[in-house]
């Protein structure tokens, strides 16, 4: 079996090229653009990495961007005082915190600062406790990135060829289909068992305390992994005509990347399966520009 490849890059281009259309339509008719703030404390490189793809991206879509900086030993209070700024700037509709943070900071007590209104990321626990509800203002980017990328292997476009049809992604009919999600991170794995149950799947969660993981995961006709082992899913976990989602993201010794799924041993035997890096990565980004474009609609609306 050939699987279909879901190419995150191209699809990801798709929604950038319709959100900067958009952008320049809301300019011509309000003179505003939306504004995405992005916090990075510390100096870890693959932050430092992430931080520039997002604002590079978002200045691709029209966006204005306002990007802050903070070593490592910054406190508690340092960091506060720049997320109230951002809060209180009319002119940001998205504030992203890029995490990990230093150790000595508490992440849940930083984030839970972040105005929910303008939570790019989807993670204040208003935000998630609405999402729980099923009427979420904002929605985790990864996961919400895994679920086009699903429709996207249920859709019958051509992945990473052309435009995306008129009307967009179809949305895929999820009734009926087992999901297996690998991972319980508040980040990942939680909000997207909300985002599949949302789509009438039937929905499994597995961990690193479950037993007999394997035989879960053959099971499932959505495979999603989220946790950070370098190929721990191989061809016995997977279901012949499985769609298999890889949210992870590893760095081998030689600086290479790769995600939590043996790609060579597990593509022949399933429908469609995500590239890393070029799969979840770039969608997660996207949807960080869908987030704050929303926000700023929102705050115009309002
Ligand atoms: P995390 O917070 O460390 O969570 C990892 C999850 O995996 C935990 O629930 C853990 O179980 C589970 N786990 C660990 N070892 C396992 C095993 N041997 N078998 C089954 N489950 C196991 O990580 P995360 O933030 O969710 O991120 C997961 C991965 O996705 C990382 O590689 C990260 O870099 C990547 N990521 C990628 C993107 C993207 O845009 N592509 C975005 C976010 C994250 P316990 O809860 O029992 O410990």
């Amino acid at each position: 079996m050939s699987p279909k490849v879901l190419n995150g890059k191209w699809l990801s281009k798709q929604f950038e090229q319709r959100l900067r259309l958009r952008v320049v339509s809301e300019k011509e008719k309000l003179g505003a653009v939306p504004g995405l703030a992005v916090l990075l404390v510390g100096e870890d490189p693959a932050s430092g990495y992430y931080v520039r793809t997002k604002s590079k991206v978002a200045t691709r879509c029209g966006f204005q961007t306002f990007d802050e900086r903070l070593p490592a030993s910054a406190s508690f209070d340092d960091v506060a005082a720049v997320l109230t700024r951002f809060n209180e700037d009319a002119n940001i509709h998205g504030i992203l915190l890029q995490l990990p943070l230093p150790a000595s900071l508490p992440e849940n007590k930083l984030l839970d600062l972040i105005d929910p209104e303008k939570d790019a990321d989807g993670l204040h626990p208003y935000n998630q406790g609405l999402l729980a509800r099923g009427d979420a203002l904002l929605k985790p980017c990864t996961p919400l990135g895994c679920m086009h990328l699903v429709d996207l292997a249920l859709s019958d476009i051509e992945s990473g060829e052309g435009e995306l049809p008129k009307h967009g992604l179809p949305r895929g009919d999820l009734s009926a289909k087992h999901a297996v999600v690998i991972g319980r991170s508040i980040l990942v794995g939680k909000p997207l068992v909300q985002l599949l149950l949302e789509r009438n799947a039937t929905v499994t969660t597995v961990h690193s305390r479950t037993a007999k993981i394997e035989e879960i995961c053959r099971s499932a006709d959505i495979l999603i992994a989220a946790v950070g082992r370098p190929h721990l899913v191989t061809s016995g976990w997977v279901k012949e005509g499985a769609i298999v989602i890889d949210v992870g993201i590893n760095r081998l010794e030689d600086g290479s990347l790769t995600g939590d799924v043996d790609y060579d041993a597990v593509a022949p035997i399933c429908q469609a399966i995500t590239p890393v890096p070029g799969g979840v990565g770039p969608m997660t980004v996207a949807m960080l520009m869908e987030n704050t474009f929303n926000s700023f609609l929102r705050s115009i609306t309002a």
